[in-house]
């Protein structure tokens, strides 16, 4: 691949892409809301010339047909989260409760400028570009929303599939990984039944706190005594929620767990012995009721095939420099991003954009500590610098498309 010189004309479209950041973050929508930023998605689009396909409430899809060649699906994510920004941007959320805390109007914008980009300049390259706007990741509903509303008939089937996030890395750098790069996540709502009784009556009850509390300390040997110590697994319990006052004693008890694993085996293993210990604990209460277990909030693995990896990181090395590109550790977040080319079943790949102040971060390295100031996503203060941010995520939309679609 030669180096795109029809990158230069970014400076030419910049103010665009910064005015439409600036008024995604200004109007954020939580998951599955996302009305007014999918309408001035959508018109940005139009206004490209592009025809749009709405798949879902509020997923949208524009393809670029541009001859023959390979097929390439860019996925940007549009939803918000209910968080009270604290940022003090002057183009901060003006919607009670709710920002744009992870950043998904930067790979919104981003996106929209790839598609000018490549919009504006077809005879540089030659294939098929879908750029895809998928509302509700932060639920994991809206990659689903999409694929069972047609998505994979509704649009050319795609050789690969491209998305980013920006992270709490330093600004102006790329981060790639092949393998895993983030988790996958399982949230499970657990209830256990006691039998409920007067505080001063212990006997009479089947008491679901301490049954609970038993629960939750013997969770704690998921990861340390059953999980090989060179596999990665984390059981967090959110919540326990039982009772309502000192002299009674409830008659269940419900507990919130996280779960996040790099492999499809380490999850089964986690999510088994997490039923056999709550069941077990309770056969040892002598509960009169089996537990519950529902299943929400459910993230596929993020694993990057290791073809597609190499060829994008080869491109963005080539275009950004070394010391642009750097190997990505896996991050134990988790995204939905994958549903969509396991729908096609067609390989992929995920990267990291760096967000936030490169100084800091070299201060950290150089004195040999590890920053932990720095707002992480989902946080009020979460503010990536939109200098060179914008850009850099811009840019590398197009290179990764490119070293598909540049001949
Ligand atoms: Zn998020
Ligand atoms: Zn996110």
């Amino acid at each position: 691949m030669t180096t795109p010189s029809f990158l230069d004309s970014i400076d030419s479209q910049l103010d665009w892409q910064r005015e439409v950041y600036k008024d995604l973050h200004r109007n954020p929508e939580v998951s599955l809301d996302e009305h007014k930023t999918a309408d001035r998605i959508a018109a940005e689009l139009e206004g490209l010339g592009l025809e749009v396909t709405r798949i879902s409430a509020t997923g949208l899809v524009a393809v670029i047909d541009n001859g023959t060649g390979p097929t390439v699906l860019a996925r940007a994510d549009i939803d918000a989260l209910p968080v009270t920004e604290d940022t003090g941007l002057d183009f901060a959320s003006e919607v009670d409760g709710v920002m744009h805390a992870c950043g998904h109007d930067m790979h919104a914008a981003a996106l929209l400028g790839a598609v000018r980009l490549l919009k504006e300049n077809q005879d540089a390259w030659s294939g098929t570009y879908i750029a895809l706007f998928q509302p509700a990741e932060e639920n994991a509903a809206g990659a689903k929303a999409m694929i069972d509303d047609g998505l994979t008939d509704k649009v050319p089937t795609p050789d690969v599939a491209l998305a980013q996030h920006v992270m709490p890395l330093p600004a102006g750098k790329i981060f790639t990984a092949a393998g895993p790069v983030m988790s996958a996540g399982d949230s499970v709502k657990i209830t256990v039944f006691g039998r409920g009784a007067h505080g001063s009556m212990p006997h009479l009850s089947v008491d679901p706190v301490v049954l609970a509390a038993s629960i939750v300390l013997r969770l704690q040997t998921i990861v340390s005594r059953e999980t090989e110590p060179s596999e990665f697994a984390v059981v967090t319990v959110g919540a326990s929620n039982s009772g309502s006052k000192s002299n009674i004693i409830p008659d269940r008890a419900e507990l919130l767990l996280n779960v996040r694993t790099y492999d499809t085996a380490v999850r089964g293993r986690v999510i088994a012995s997490i039923e056999r210990i709550v069941r077990g604990e309770c056969e040892a209460a002598g509960t009169p009721k089996e537990p519950t277990f529902e299943y929400f909030d459910q993230f596929p693995l993020t694993d990057n095939s290791e073809a597609v990896n190499d060829t994008i990181t080869a491109a963005l090395t080539e275009f950004f420099g070394t010391e642009t590109v750097l190997e990505a550790t896996p991050a134990t977040a988790s995204e939905d991003f994958s549903e969509l080319p396991n729908a096609f079943g067609i390989p992929y790949a995920y990267w990291f954009v760096g967000s936030f102040d490169a100084e800091k971060y070299k201060a950290a390295e150089e004195a040999g500590t590890v920053l932990t100031d720095v707002p992480a996503n989902h946080s009020p203060f979460f503010a990536p610098e939109l200098e060179p941010t914008l850009e850099i995520a811009t840019k590398a939309q197009v290179v990764g498309a490119l070293a598909y679609l540049g001949g």
